[in-house]
């Protein structure tokens, strides 16, 4: 069948029978078709246009549809679309590449290792971290700790870091030897048994690695702010206590950067300023703003010397890691944040949202608003003294702001709507989002009973 020029209508009823999405949401029946992006703005089959306040997913940093994007990713496929094998050999874009990533990262990272997203970047990691307690004769060191509630991705092995039992139905045994903690998520206070939330973790840390034996711990992997969760910032002392402790028994600690690096937190990436001096940095996302799928995973010299030891070297790696065009495609990414002073932008137009959307805080239905540069959560909220999560808020306030306002926002797990525009949102867009959302909220909010 010739499914090319279908109305909008015809091509939804094509979708629905000819394609396996990832993951099925409640609504996946009216899903949108879209056609095309532009700066902040995504345009539908039927040409209806949609202000794009979550960046993609995560990502879209430098603005939907850019030319010069397209000709240099058009340039290096005319000049050397694959190369070849990159076990055995290297190419200019790759050298290219992991050298200026290496000059805007961390100083402790020393070497790169490229993926094409963020699953495989954290499978990487953790196979690197078991793999550099192996190689310095400490076998037993398996274990993994993650935190619930963190999206680590879907693979096997970030899959069952993520900690997100929904997402494993059906699977059987996952990756043995993965624990999780409580996620440092103030908010929920009753997470924390009446204590405060950054002594319980630290506590239920150090308990932990007692029952598991620190000497059976490889590394511990964390979102600096978990993004999937509900952008949940740690309290300040979090990362800084963590890291101690883990210190403290040679486990290595793993920044899942593939949401907050590059810009979104306002900094390159977000670990420094949280204090979590992590050993491997993954990132994925906005390394290219998404115009083609790549991560890189970057270690610390003294993993990257035990990867490059041995007679395997670091045997992880796929078809199109370290993909030409990609690293092309990222290295112009990387020059347009810095030219046009995109961290900047991300900085003072993240400040703007929090600003405008600071009077939302009066409404019952706002439990809590969180922002982290260029990102903003608004915690919803059946009432703000149960602190009660707002069922269906993905149904209820996403879909309604799409369908009504024809803003794009994510609403995550814990009921928390997620703004991550790309960071050439202007001033006009800015208001535009959080005033839909500020209509939206306060219809909700005059319509539910009073408690
Ligand atoms: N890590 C984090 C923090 C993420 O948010 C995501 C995706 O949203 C991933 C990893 C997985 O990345 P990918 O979907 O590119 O495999």
């Amino acid at each position: 069948m010739n499914l090319i020029g279908l109305a909008p209508d015809e091509m939804i009823q094509a979708d629905i029978r000819t394609l396996i999405h990832p993951q099925l949401s409640a609504d996946h029946l009216q899903r949108v078709v879209i056609v095309e992006g532009h700066g902040c703005t995504l345009t539908g089959a039927d040409g209806t246009t949609y202000l794009d306040g979550s960046g993609g997913l995560w990502l879209a940093q430098i603005g939907h549809g850019r030319r010069d994007m397209a000709e240099v990713a058009a340039a290096q496929m005319q000049r050397l679309e694959y190369s070849t094998c990159f076990w055995d050999f290297t190419h200019d874009r790759a050298v290219e590449l992991a050298d200026r990533l290496l000059s805007i990262a961390p100083a402790n990272m020393s070497a790169v290792h490229f993926t094409s997203g963020g699953s495989e970047g954290n499978d990487a990691a953790i196979k690197a971290a078991r793999l550099y307690h192996h190689r310095r004769g400490d076998h037993d060191r398996t274990w993994i700790l993650s935190r619930r509630g963190a999206y680590h991705g879907l693979t096997y092995g970030g899959g069952t870091a993520t900690g997100i039992g929904s997402l494993l139905e059906g699977q059987g045994p996952h990756l043995p030897h993965v624990s999780h903690l409580t996620a440092p998520h103030s908010y929920r206070r009753d997470l924390f048994a009446g204590q405060d939330p950054t002594e319980f973790c630290i506590r239920e840390l150090e308990d932990r690695i007692q029952q598991l034996g620190p000497h059976n711990i490889a590394a511990m992997i964390g979102e600096p702010i978990m993004g999937v969760a509900g952008l949940i910032t740690p309290p300040p002392d979090y990362w800084r206590r963590v890291r101690e402790v883990l210190t403290r028994h040679d486990i290595l600690l793993i920044a899942d950067e593939v949401v907050t690096g590059f810009g979104r937190t306002g900094e390159w990436f977000a670990a420094p300023d949280l204090c979590m001096q992590p050993d491997i940095i993954v990132t994925a996302k906005g390394i290219t703003s998404g115009y083609l799928p790549m991560g890189a995973v970057l270690f610390s010299k003294p993993i990257a010397d035990v990867l490059r030891s041995g007679v395997n070297g670091f045997p992880v790696g796929f078809t199109y890691f370290g993909h030409p065009v990609a690293c092309a495609v990222a290295l112009k990414n990387i020059e347009i944040l810095e030219q046009e002073n995109l961290l900047d932008a991300a900085r003072d137009t993240g400040q703007l949202l929090h600003n405008l959307a600071a009077p939302l805080a009066d409404l019952s239905i706002v439990g809590e608003i969180r922002q982290a540069g260029m990102t903003l959560a608004l915690e919803l909220v059946t009432d703000p003294v149960s602190r009660t999560p707002f069922p269906d808020a993905g149904v209820a306030v996403g879909r309604r702001l799409r369908d009504e306002f024809g803003v794009l926002v994510r609403v995550s797990a814990g009921s928390s709507l997620v703004l991550s525009p790309p960071f050439v949102l202007t001033e006009n867009e800015a208001t535009r989002l959080i005033d839909s959302i500020g209509s939206l909220l306060r219809q909700i909010t005059r319509s539910q009973p009073t408690v």
